[in-house]
């Protein structure tokens, strides 16, 4: 079950709707399947096609319209709080009750129906994308799924009760991710789990740098053939992954790592969704350790979780990255050279190869398989010097 804020809120619209039998099911396909033609249809889905935008229909009496109805959303709200004395202002999501006429949440339902609707098939096309990318990646390339978990808590089998309720626990922060290669196209692909886990809370374009280093070096332990392209698919946070820093400085961390690299592309994941097995990496680590504490074992400093998590989760690859290398890549970040990136708030995309940078918008539109055939093909012509080849990039895979 998705449990993101626009499927979350739209259910809680359907909810009270449905309840008074004025909607003919609560459940969110079956309203999708009744309002379009097709759903696999991207004309259908953003209400550009002529035959189904007005398919879904509500009845009620006109007496009924101004009566009263209740309905819950999330919203999002500010708050002030005291940490060590200092107030700060943290954002949070909240669920509130609401309340409005029927004939007002009727039109609200179908606004919403309409934003939810374009939700719906940006997730499904980038699955899709995901599953496309994972089936033809070749041995040049690699693909990283990765997130930056919330910060784990330090814990102790037996606490002592001011450490519940003050601010005297002490954090790490856990940056995770998925792996996929493979080294011949008939292979099945290669995946590997990773984390890596760090006392500097640093979550910025430099820290994330030098968490990713140890995973890069990783790379170049497994794979044999030299790496032409790197795939990144994350979550969009502005302040971590979608920002002209941790791209700019990535690229030239990418080109000291891997010197015979054509390109890279940076995805960014419609939140909430997609990066489902990086966070399912950070879930696993949590748990054992939690599990591991309820055992009675002390995990008081970074080093015993990281002993813990190295002995009882074998499957996952885990660093720790001590905190003065994020402090040497905040100095290093000083000197990168940054392109601004124009309207990067709105970009699902950012792609960097030998020509430079290029941003794309389109909704999820996150590999342009096109584009890298394309673009392999030009590298071959070009270094067989067959200069009559002209480079150029499909805009649209939608
Ligand atoms: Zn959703
Ligand atoms: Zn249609």
């Amino acid at each position: 079950m998705c449990l993101c804020v626009t499927h979350s809120n739209f259910k809680n619209l359907v909810n009270p709707l449905a309840r008074k039998k004025f909607l003919p099911s609560a459940q969110l396909s079956q309203l999708i399947d009744l309002s379009t033609c097709l759903k696999d249809n991207k004309k259908c889905m953003y209400g550009e096609c002529s035959i189904c935008s007005n398919n879904l229909q509500l009845t009620m009496e006109e007496d009924e319209l101004l009566t009263e109805v209740k309905y819950f959303q999330w919203v999002n709200v500010s708050e002030t709080i005291t940490i060590r004395g200092k107030e700060r202002i943290i954002k949070k999501v909240e669920k509130k009750a609401l309340q409005t006429t029927l004939k007002d949440l009727v039109s609200i339902f179908f606004e919403k129906l309409a934003v939810f609707k374009k939700h719906r098939y940006d997730i499904s096309h980038q699955y899709k994308e995901i599953k496309n990318l994972k089936k033809g990646l070749t041995s040049h390339e690699i693909l990283f799924l990765i997130d930056l978990s919330e910060n784990y808590g330090l814990k102790f089998g037996e606490e002592i009760q001011s450490m519940h309720f003050g601010g005297s626990r002490q954090h790490i922060s856990l940056h995770t991710g998925v792996m996929y290669s493979r080294e011949e196209t008939s292979e099945p692909l290669t995946v590997t789990s990773f984390a890596t886990i760090s006392e500097n809370l640093n979550h910025s374009s430099h820290a994330i740098v030098a968490h990713m280093r140890p995973i890069f070096q990783l790379a170049k332990e497994r794979k044999r053939s030299e790496i032409h392209f790197i795939h990144f698919l994350s979550d969009s946070p502005s302040s971590q992954y979608r920002n002209q820093f941790t791209i700019n400085f990535m690229k030239k961390e990418l080109l000291r790592q891997f010197p015979q690299l054509q390109g890279f592309v940076w995805n960014y994941s419609i939140s909430g969704h997609g990066k489902g097995a990086a966070d399912g990496v950070g879930a696993v680590l949590k748990r054992t350790a939690d599990m591991k504490v309820a055992q009675g074992a002390d995990i008081a400093d970074v080093s015993k979780f990281y002993s813990v998590l190295n002995t009882s989760c074998p499957g996952i690859i885990v660093y720790q990255v001590p905190g003065e290398d994020i402090l040497m890549a905040e100095r290093e970040l000083k000197n990168v050279h940054s392109t601004p990136f124009k309207g990067i708030m709105n970009v699902h995309q950012i792609i960097w190869n030998l020509e430079g940078f290029k941003l794309n918008s389109l909704s999820s539109c996150i590999l342009l398989l096109p584009f890298i055939g394309l673009w392999f093909i030009f590298m071959e012509y070009k270094l067989h010097n067959l200069s009559s080849c002209k480079f150029f990039i499909i805009n649209n895979c939608a």
